[in-house]
């Protein structure tokens, strides 16, 4: 099937507002007659739960955690893009545009960038409004910084805690609504089923997770923001509770899934310091600012404190491959040019899986307690968990699994392929391509909460008679059967082997299989092992406790289920694409001074695969791409 993502034609500057104003409306009085379930309250679900609500509508909100300030958006430190052009060095709507278009590899929908580059200065406006504490210069006005792929200085921040000021921002604009009673809001459920009733969404299955009850929930329209699924990799930066689960089960019941081999490897992480550590931690792009990469030239410097490698004996190596964009270039390329210098033998620290971040000039040319006010929190946790002190001596980094710009497939209007299903945040895949750029999730996560969805659902329901279905249809029943049943199932096991032993086993076969370097033998290879440690999973898993209480076990082996499943579908997706683009790097698709190589002729599209059944070969559908106001070029960051 050719896929069509109903992107306005005409002058793409006037796409959205003409969009805008075609979509159909829904008056005042009839809202609060429609209700939308809305699956995770993070910066993307919390945005839209709150202005969905401030519209009228009634929204059910629903997240695993204890509360919607403890989304995984916290987590984000770095900042928040937008085309102000506050620093007058020549940003614009258009830059922010093409800037995302190309970081993505050109793998990206030319409208649905353009718009997201438009609302970024909404975005600015309403977390100010909302008292966002914004970095502000001595003059008091909005300071910027820069982040990858980027010649401007386009970035918001706070300190190194922007996903937390903004996460509580929406969370301000959400407690509004549940208080004003349009928001209703479901603490610690987890959706586990997509209920589709005649071809449309209609409702979820969730699991109370401190009862273990079986819940079921009904409504006009269904809209997914639950993060993204890099933690298919074990190891990654996301928290531990972010899964592929919710996306997962919509696949399952016939939404299509986006490009899911696009997944992004941030270049500076602190490295990993033992087996059996569970999750890495990012020390965010920000700090490219002020930091340069480097690793010792000669071999005999390794054993050495970096203090004393002399000047003319480090390799600046972003600096000297990448002249333009130094330190700044995007995260596919610094990650690959990290892993790079460490194949060549140069890597510094334990196993020699490291590279030296170092503020050392920045600190001579603006004083520690410059580069203290700028990024005092990341300085800290990085000495917490290393003892070292990143004033006095480099920090140490390595590229780790970050997030994923594939997900599930959606139009213009951020609607899946199945009527009445909506994704938002990095749950869908729609802005980034093959690479984000940094500081462009929390801007994308914003623009589809706050300022593409108020719209484009209203379109949808203006088409749909309110309160059609509930919870008493026979799809709602049978969804609740096919859950206790997977329940059942996952605790009759009964076998040897942990829930997490499975999980590292699979995440270690996708990060060296399929990670920041992949091929057709190294693919071919995962698709024969993974369908193995799945049928492995179903025979020797042991899962403790029951399913009718609190049980974490029983909730890491669903996730991790559904884990083994799609890592097969993200290594089918990276095998398929016989080309190299941003975060999908094959290693016989490169030219000859190791840059990513695109195949613009047979592969300039969006890969979506359509569940076909356990053990079927899933379905492959393309989108084209098309470009017509930025020209397919090869990237270059020289
Ligand atoms: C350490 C770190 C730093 C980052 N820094 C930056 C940065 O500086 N700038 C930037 O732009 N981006 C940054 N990012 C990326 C950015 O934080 C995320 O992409 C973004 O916050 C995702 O927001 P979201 O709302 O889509 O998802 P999330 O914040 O992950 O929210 C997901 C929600 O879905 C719920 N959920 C998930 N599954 C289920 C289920 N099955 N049932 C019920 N609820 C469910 C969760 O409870 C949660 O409420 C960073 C990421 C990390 C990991």
């Amino acid at each position: 099937m050719i896929l069509d993502g109903k992107c306005p034609q005409g002058p793409i500057e006037k796409t959205w507002d003409k969009h805008r104003f075609d979509l159909k409306l829904v008056n005042p009085a009839n809202k609060r007659k429609y209700t939308v379930i809305m699956v995770g309250t993070g910066l993307a679900g919390g945005a839209a739960a709150a202005s969905l609500g401030e519209l009228g509508y009634n929204v059910m909100a629903f997240c695993y955690q204890d509360s919607p300030r403890r989304a995984h958006s916290i987590a984000a430190q770095g900042g928040i893009n937008a085309a102000k052009a506050y620093p007058n060095d020549g940003d614009s709507i258009y830059r922010l545009f093409y800037d995302t278009i190309k970081g993505g590899d050109f793998r990206a929908r030319e409208a649905d960038v353009w718009r997201l580059a438009q609302v970024s200065n909404n975005i600015i406006d309403q977390c100010v409004a909302q008292g966002v504490p914004f970095a502000r210069d001595y003059a008091g006005y909005l300071d910027n910084r820069s982040f990858g792929g980027a010649q401007v200085s386009r970035t918001f921040y706070a300190r190194g805690q922007t996903g937390q000021q903004l996460l509580l921002g929406a969370y301000s604009a959400l407690s509004r609504q549940i208080k004003a009673g349009t928001v209703k809001m479901y603490n610690r459920r987890e959706m586990l089923d997509l209920v589709v009733v005649d071809g449309v969404a209609k409702g979820i299955t969730c699991r109370n997770l401190i009862t273990g009850e079986l819940e079921s929930y009904a409504a006009d329209a269904v809209c997914l923001a639950t993060g993204g699924y890099v933690n298919v990799f074990y190891l990654s930066t996301n928290a531990m509770g972010c899964s592929v689960t919710a996306n997962w089960k919509a696949y399952k019941k016939g939404a299509f899934f986006a490009n899911p081999c696009y997944t992004q490897i941030h270049p500076t992480c602190i490295p990993q310091a033992g087996d059996y550590q569970s999750k890495l931690t990012l020390m965010s792009e920000s700090l490219r600012n002020d930091g340069r990469c480097w690793v010792p030239k000669k071999k005999e410097d390794l054993g050495k404190h970096p203090n004393e490698i002399a000047e003319e004996d480090r390799d600046y190596y972003l600096e000297r491959k990448y002249p333009s964009f130094g330190n700044l270039a995007p995260r596919d390329i610094a990650s690959r040019a990290a892993k790079e210098q460490c194949d060549d033998g140069r890597g510094v620290g334990p196993g020699g899986r490291g590279v030296y971040l170092d503020f050392s000039s920045s600190i001579k040319r603006v004083g520690e307690n410059t580069i203290k006010e700028r990024y005092g929190n990341l300085f800290e946790m990085y000495e917490k968990i290393t003892d070292e002190n990143a004033y006095k001596r480099p920090m140490r980094m390595y590229p780790a699994p970050h997030y994923s710009m594939g997900g599930l497939w959606v139009d213009y209007n951020l609607q899946s392929n199945i009527p009445g299903l909506f994704v938002l945040g990095e749950a869908n895949f729609s802005v980034h391509g093959a690479n984000r750029l940094g500081a462009s999730a929390l801007m994308q996560g914003l623009a589809d909460g706050y300022f593409v969805i108020p719209y484009t659902i209203g379109g949808y329901l203006a088409t749909v008679k309110p309160g059609t279905v509930g919870t008493d249809n026979a799809e709602f029943k049978k969804s609740i059967e096919d859950v206790q049943h997977n329940t059942k199932k996952l605790l009759s096991v009964n076998g040897k082997k942990t829930v997490s032993e499975f999980m590292r086993e699979l995440g270690s076969l996708m990060w060296e299989n399929c990670g920041m370097a992949r091929s057709k033998e190294s693919l071919e290879t995962n698709l024969k092992k993974i369908p193995a440690l799945r049928e492995e999973f179903w025979k020797n898993v042991k899962v403790t406790g029951s399913g009718a209480d609190f049980n974490q076990d029983l909730e890491n082996a669903g996730r991790t289920a559904d884990f083994l499943e799609f890592g097969e579908l993200l290594c089918r997706d990276a095998h398929h694409r016989n080309e190299s683009c941003g975060g999908h790097f094959r290693t016989e698709f490169q030219t000859e001074d190791g840059e990513a190589q695109r195949d613009d002729e047979n592969y300039c599209y969006v890969g979506a695969w359509e569940y076909k059944g356990d053990g079927a070969v899933p379905e492959l559908h393309k989108e084209p791409l098309k470009f017509e106001n930025v020209h397919l070029a090869v990237r270059s960051y020289k």
